[in-house]
């Protein structure tokens, strides 16, 4: 006589079949300290913690503090203590990048040995001066002014000025599928140009942090905001050029109040004044509802939007919250 298994047997079959495939997801979430976050950052948080617990994976927080005057220690516990309230969690002590120097710095020495590197003079009114076209995010791309100066012109000029650090792009177009967003192409070269991973203040770029740690740290997988949609082009030629496996992305769209209008991290504390009024699972529905995890509002714990959770179900134009 063979036994018949329960129903609880093949659910939990299943669900170890959905954690196994990839179970070395690692996801993270990457906030700037420069102010309280408001609900899009925390809806960000959720759907990184989300993807990556739902494939039975880690997730992680790391704090983008490069910035250290404008991002303070106390904006950055407040965040994890605020994420905390509603369970989002790192499975690792968090980092922080303004901890990280001697990586960046490591990551610098390995590139300017493959001879990408030169160090770049322009003032900001001579790059905007050079009527170069402009990038979505408010930079210009880089005409190459400085990439063939001779060692004698770098000498003269670092006498008296600091230069900032610049990568070489290849002439390439780089490719990559976004789980959100679809198939995504940039041209290095004339959509990009040779962009800057080190200040003329010592201070490393976000685009090299953000790919030295994301690299170091496994992370199989990147969530955010789809305003930084155009900078990962030059992350992905990083981390080739870096050595580190790319990550899958999923850049997610604008998330707007109940009327519509875009979240901003100035408009007081609105998620802790939220976290003050309304229990943790009331916020986690409303926030899974309105990015089409949950069908209605309603109050939802961790681990249901965790075992709920399929990117098929997440809006892809644009995300309304709803009155809180
Ligand atoms: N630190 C960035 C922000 O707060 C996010 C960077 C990233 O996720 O790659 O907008």
């Amino acid at each position: 006589m063979t036994a018949q298994r329960g129903v609880w047997y093949t659910l939990f079959d299943m669900t170890q079949a959905k954690c196994d495939l990839n179970k070395n997801a690692v996801g993270r979430f990457a906030p700037t300290p420069s102010g309280n976050m408001h609900l899009g950052n925390v809806l960000c948080a959720l759907l990184a913690y989300l993807s990556a617990k739902s494939k039975g994976g880690k997730f992680l927080i790391r704090i983008e503090d490069l910035d250290a005057l404008r991002c303070p220690k106390s904006s950055a516990y407040k965040i994890l203590d605020d994420l905390a309230v509603l369970g989002i969690i790192s499975d690792e002590t968090p980092l922080f990048q303004s901890e990280r120097t001697a990586k960046y710095a490591e990551a610098e020495e390995r590139l300017r040995e493959k001879g990408l590197l030169y160090p770049c003079f322009c003032t900001r009114k001579e790059l905007h001066a050079a009527h170069a076209p402009r990038l979505s995010d408010g930079g210009v791309v880089y005409g190459g002014a400085c990439r063939n100066l001779t060692a004698a012109q770098i000498e003269e000029k670092l006498k008296t000025q600091k230069p900032c650090v610049r990568i070489q792009v290849a002439e390439k177009t780089l490719s990559f599928t976004d789980g959100l967003c679809g198939e995504i192409s940039q041209d290095l070269l004339t959509e990009c140009g040779d962009f800057i991973i080190k200040r003329s203040d010592g201070v490393y770029a976000y685009q090299l942090a953000v790919t030295v740690d994301d690299g170091e740290c496994g992370v199989t997988e990147v969530v955010r905001g789809n305003d930084l949609l155009s900078s990962t082009p030059r992350q992905l030629f990083l981390f080739d050029e870096l050595g580190f496996a790319r990550p899958q992305y999923y850049h997610i769209p604008l998330v707007c109040d109940a009327h519509g209008r875009k979240l901003s991290k100035s408009e007081g504390d609105t998620f802790g004044d939220l976290l003050h009024r309304k229990p943790p699972e009331a916020i986690l529905g409303a926030l899974a509802f309105a990015a089409g995890i949950l069908p209605e509002n309603r109050a939802a714990s961790l681990r249901e939007l965790t075992e709920r959770f399929d990117w098929a179900l997440v809006h892809k134009d644009r995300i309304l919250l709803p009155e809180l």
